[in-house]
This record gives structure tokens, sequence and C-alpha cells, in this order.
């Protein structure tokens, strides 16, 4: 601490003698303005010369004087409404006529309760006993007995300004870190509200993307520093979620995912986990897909039980509006290991296995395991693959006949493509079909399909001129579907390669009109408009099927080879093919069987009336080449007027 009071400090005297007032500012103001004339009065007045201490300051205190206590109140009041309180106040004890000075010291408290006080009295006015009756045991109260001496004056004063400014710097410390304290506690509210919009899921309050990555990432740090230590990812995906979305509303669906989140939740191995370093932590990614952070597991065993236990908890009934509804879950998970580098390592693979085990059927679980990854591997490569596929010229169409199942002509053919892999040999559309839709490749390649097609079929209208009205069937993904363009690309192809757009048939399935009904119906109008026909492609796997005739515009239906193949084997399957003949007949749908591979099929086909067909049996896909062959022997039978296939009785 500083030995010298400060030059800011300031000092209220309060005595009726103006002589004493001079006094103290003497005492206190000395290198301020002290002179040796000054000194001889106040020699006179204390009874010796006054002496300032060896360690006067060269700045010392800066004096107010009032004569009368209300006077050195009001002073007192201004000085604390300007934000300078005196450090310390000089009060005679006898100031007639105001008041006295204990009257004015209970009125100097009342302004500031802080200020020290030093009372001066002669010996015999006062004893102190009486003042300190009066106002109290108090250490903010000292006592001067006049005649003073100059050095005690200003010690008083000195150490109570030391004191009073240690006092105010302490206040201004504890209300400095109270204020730095609340200023913390507002940053980690206003962290807390951030941080929960960022890291937490608004529907179901569960952990989000950012937070179980986060989670994850730190299981990835502490398995490479204890390799014994061991944590699963799981993904679960509700089964069905999409049609209890649809048949109950968006509310509902809603509902469901809150009640799986604490059901989630509620059945993991410690509740506090999302506050926890570790822990176990369920997340809702979005729509209805949940993962779930396993720390500290012993084995895939171990996972699988855990994961059977969730799916039996998420799967006992919940009752919404009335309606009692259960839904089974999906867990695809995985061990992690050191090939996992970052949490999205992890989420592909539990991903991965989720697929499988979706693949498997409905409510199952499924570890990530060598085959899984393997499957995954060759996607990928494929994935990568396709991209260059087209201009590589590896893609190629085949031709499969459909034919009249009544004079056995061939009316038009399906185009069906195939990829020549450089290394994986000739791949089946199944193989790639799904990685150009999931990568986009498929609006490049269906319209490269159908070109190369119509193209193919312009060339068969010039060289088989019986077969000008030869139309080709073209497979439109539903996700071409989904975006705007089709049909003007659909109109390029027909301009640039001269086709009659009757010529020209594209094959959709029901899917397509599962999502934005009326934007996939508007743009198949514009494809109609310009005569193309729409064929509904695997009819009777979808989900609408049979209303499919009123509310879709379509001008036939290709019914799916599951039911041809079914049709020998049970009665009611030839039933439904004959209900699908029926109500096709009545509203002028051209029906097409697909996979037909026995002559029975062909004939039970022919009896119940249906008009065309394809199949192993008539032809499978072939090359243009042998498309070729095949028309000019069709030619032949034209120009033979003989019937190719025998009549169904015949059969
Ligand atoms: P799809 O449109 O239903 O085509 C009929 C599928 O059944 C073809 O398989 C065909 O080879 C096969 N098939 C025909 N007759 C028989 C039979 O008697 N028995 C058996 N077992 N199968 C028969 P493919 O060529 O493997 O095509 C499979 C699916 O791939 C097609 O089913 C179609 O959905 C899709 N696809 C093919 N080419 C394209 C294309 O260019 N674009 C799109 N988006 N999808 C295509
Ligand atoms: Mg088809
Ligand atoms: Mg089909």
């Amino acid at each position: 601490m500083k030995a010298n009071a400060p030059t800011s400090s300031r000092i209220l005297v309060i005595d009726d003698e103006q002589s004493i007032q001079k006094a103290y500012r003497t005492i206190l103001c000395r290198a301020a303005g002290g002179s040796d004339a000054l000194d001889a009065m106040d020699a006179a007045l204390f009874g010796k010369t006054p002496q300032t201490p060896a360690t006067t300051p060269t700045a010392t205190f800066e004096v107010d004087a009032a004569s009368q206590g209300r006077e050195g109140v009001s002073l007192l009041n201004k000085a604390l409404a300007e934000g300078r309180p005196y450090s310390m106040a000089f009060v005679d004890m006898r100031m007639p006529p105001g008041w006295d000075g204990t009257q004015t010291v209970e009125q100097l408290w009342k302004a500031d309760p802080n200020l020290d006080v030093v009372i001066c009295t002669a010996y015999s006015d006062h004893p102190w006993d009486d003042i300190a009756q009066r106002l109290g045991q108090t250490h903010r109260l000292l006592l001067l007995r006049k005649p003073f001496d100059a050095a005690e004056v200003w010690q008083l004063a000195n150490s109570l300004s030391q004191k009073r400014l240690a006092e105010t710097n302490a206040v201004a410390a504890r209300q400095a870190l109270e204020l730095s304290h609340a200023r913390l506690q507002l940053e980690v509210e206003a962290r807390r509200t951030v941080e929960g919009q960022l890291k937490y899921d608004s529907l179901t309050s569960l952990p989000n993307r950012l937070l179980i990555n986060e989670r994850i990432e730190r299981c990835i740090e502490r398995s490479k520093r204890d390799a014994a230590f061991k944590y699963a990812v799981l993904f679960l995906d509700l089964d069905n979620f999409k049609s209890i979305n649809d048949t109950l509303g968006h509310a509902m669906g809603d509902y469901l995912l809150v009640e799986v989140g604490k059901r989630l939740e509620g059945s993991l191995r410690s509740l506090d986990s999302a506050m926890r370093v570790g822990g176990d932590i369920p997340a809702r990614l979005g729509g209805d897909e949940f993962v779930l952070l396993l720390d500290d597991v012993n084995s895939a065993d171990e996972v699988r039980v855990i994961a059977q236990r969730l799916q039996r908890t998420i799967a006992q009934p919940t009752v919404m509006a009335g309606h009692q509804v259960a839904v089974n879950v999906s867990i695809g998970f995985v061990l992690g290991c050191p090939e996992h580098l970052v949490p999205d390592d992890l989420l592909r693979d539990a991903d991965a296995a989720l697929y499988q085990a979706k693949e498997t059927g409905k409510g199952q679980v499924c570890e990530y395991d060598e085959t899984i990854r393997q499957k995954v591997l060759s996607e990928r490569r494929l994935s990568n693959d396709l991209k260059s596929a087209i201009s590589l010229s590896q893609l190629r169409v085949l031709y499969q006949p459909i034919v009249s199942l009544e004079s056995g002509l061939i009316e038009s053919v399906e185009a069906l493509v195939r990829w020549d892999h450089p290394e994986l040999g000739t791949l089946g559309p199944a193989l790639f079909i799904p990685v150009a839709e999931e990568t986009g490749v498929i609006h490049e390649l269906g319209l490269w399909v159908m070109r190369e097609s119509c193209q193919q079929l312009r060339i068969w209208h010039e060289r088989f001129p019986a077969h000008k009205s030869l139309c080709v069937s073209v497979n439109v993904s539903t996700k071409q579907l989904a975006v705007a363009g089709l049909a003007d690309a659909i109109a390029r192809i027909i301009r640039d390669t001269g086709l009659p757009g009757e010529c020209l048939n594209i094959e959709i399935t029901e899917s397509a009109f599962i999502d934005n009904i009326e934007a996939v119906c508007k743009q198949l109008a514009s494809i109609r408009e310009m005569g193309v026909g729409l064929h509904l492609d695997d009819f009777g796997t979808g989900y609408s099927s049979l209303s499919s005739f009123h509310t879709l515009p379509i001008d036939a239906v290709k019914i799916d080879r599951s039911f041809v193949s079914g049709m020998g084997l049970d009665g009611r399957v030839a039933n439904i093919v004959n209900a699908i003949q029926t109500m096709a007949s009545n509203r002028r749908v051209k029906v097409i069987a697909e996979g037909i591979e026995t002559i029975e099929q062909l004939a039970q086909l022919q009896a119940l009336g249906c008009s065309s067909g394809q199949g192993y049996y008539m032809s499978r896909p072939v090359d243009a080449v042998a498309v070729q062959a095949l028309l000019k022997e069709n030619e032949r039978t034209l120009t033979d007027s003989t019937p190719k296939w025998p009549r169904a009785n015949a059969a």
C-alpha cells in the first residue's frame, strides 16, 4: 500500500470557527498553499507551530469546510451526487447555534454510512462515553482532543483516507467480480441456448448430428489411447414410418418420433449421459433416423442384446388420437475399429448395416461385417465407374419383344440396358440402376437409353416397312420423373430422331406417384400430348394398384412377372389377373403380361383375354441384330398370315 494519501482524497471539515477551518487547511493542504503567515496564525490557535509530518506529500488533501452541521451535510450530499465522496470528516463538537457534533454526525451517516468521522472536542466538553452512547459503538468514529497536534490531524486524515480508498477498492473489486460473474453466467446461458439450437433436435430434444458426432469423435480419440476400449454406433430406422405419416398425418408422425425418442432415452444404460463426457447417447439425425452411441461395450453380442431390447421397447404400442400404433425398428450397428478415423466413417458403416437389416426383412438387427463391407465397396466402385460408363461407350441396349398373344407378332420392344464393365463383365440393370438413381447418373443414363432406342427404332422403321407401327418401350425411373424438364428432353429426342411420338412408350412404376403427384401428373400430361404412351410397369406390386385405373392417366398396365409365374400354382392369382384384365378392358387400358416362361402360362393368359405379353418363352432380351432377325421372321408370318402362337384351347 502507498504511504501517501492519494491526491484525490477529499476531507470535510465542519467547525464553526473560521480560524480552525484554516488551520485544517494549513495542515492538510500545506503543499498546495501553506505559508509562513498562516503558520504564525496557527501557532496562536494551536499553541505551537503546526508540524506537518516528515512524510508530508507534495500533493495533499482537498479540504471543504463548513461552519454548521447542516451546511456540512449539504456539502456531503453534493459530493456524493458528484460521485466524489469525502474520504473522512473532522467535526467539531460544539457549533452553536446549530446542531452539535453528535447531531451532525448522525445526519452525515444518514447520507453516507461509510464515512469515517473524527469528532473534535476539548477535554472538558463531552466525555467519550456520552458521545459513544449517542452515536453507538462504531469503528467509523474517532475522537480528537483539542488542542490538536498537526501530525495527529494529518495522520488521521491520511490513514482514514487510505482506509476509505481500500474499502472503495474492495467494493469495486467485489462489484467487478460480481459483474464478470454475471457476464459469465449470461455467456454460459447464451452459449447454452445457442448450443441447444445447434446441438439438439428441436422436435425430440435429443442430441442431433452435431453433438453425436462430437461424442463419437471422443470415442475415436479414446480408443486410440486405450486399445481395450470398445464402443458401438447403432443406426435405427422405423419400419413403415412413411405410411404412418401418410395415413395418420404429420402431427401424429411427429408425436410418434417424440415417443420413440423418449423410449430410446429411457432404455439406455445412463440417463444423464448427454451431459457426461462419455456414456450412451441417443440422437436423432432427421426424419425417422435415430443414432445411438454405446460407450464402453464388451462385444458385438452385448450390442445385439441391447439393440433387441430397444426393439422390444419401441415396439410397445402407443395410443395416438384413438389409434393404437405399434412400430418396429430396424437396427444396423458397427463396432468402432482403428479404420474409423472420423464419426462419418462409423455412421456410414452403421447405415450400411441398417440397409442390410432392412433388406433381410423388417425389425432386424444387423452388424456391419466383411460381407457388407465388400458389398459397399463394390457399390462405391460401381458408382465411380458408372459416371464415365456412358462416355466410354460401355452401355448398350437390349430389346425384348412384346408380342400379341393372339397372333404372336411383335408389336413393340422393351429397351433394357446392360453395362459391359471392363473388369466385372456384363452387369444387369438391377445391379447398377439403384446406384445410378442414388448418384443422379440416372438422368443422363435414362435419356441415353431413350435416344439410343428411338434412333434404333427409326432404323427398323425404314428397314421393315411392314413394321411402321412398331413401338419401343423405355423404362423411366421415378427419380427422372421427379425433376422438371423430362418432358422437354423427351420432346428433343423425338424431334432429333424423327420418331413419331406414338411409337414411344415410357414405362413407369406406381412409386412415381407417391410424392408430389400433381407435378408428376403435369409432366406426364405434357409427355402424353406428344403422343407418347404411358405404361404402368410391375403392376400389382405397388401401393395403389387397382385404384390406378381410376386416378392415373395410363395407356397400358404390365402385369408383374410374380403374378404370371404364380398363376399356375394358385387359383387366386389367376383370379387377380382376371380382375385386372376385366378392369383394364372396361377402361380401355391395354394389358401386357410380363415374364411368360412357359406355354402353359401363355395359354392361361390367352384364355383370360390378355392381349399382349413378353417373356423368355417368346424371346429373351436380345441385341439389335437379333431383333432384326425376329422382325424378318415376323414379316414372313405377316405374309403367311399363319398365327405364330397356338390358341389357348389348342395349347
Ligand atoms: P422391367 O422393366 O420389369 O423389365 C423386365 C425384366 O424382366 C427384365 O429384366 C427382363 O429381362 C426380365 N424378364 C423378361 N421376361 C422374363 C422372363 O420370362 N423370366 C424372367 N425371369 N425375367 C424376365 P432386366 O433386363 O434385368 O431389367 C430389370 C429391371 O431393370 C427392369 O424391369 C427395369 O425396371 C430396370 N431397367 C432396365 N433397363 C432400364 C433402363 O434403361 N432404365 C431404367 N430406369 N430401368 C431399367
Ligand atoms: Mg419395364
Ligand atoms: Mg416389369
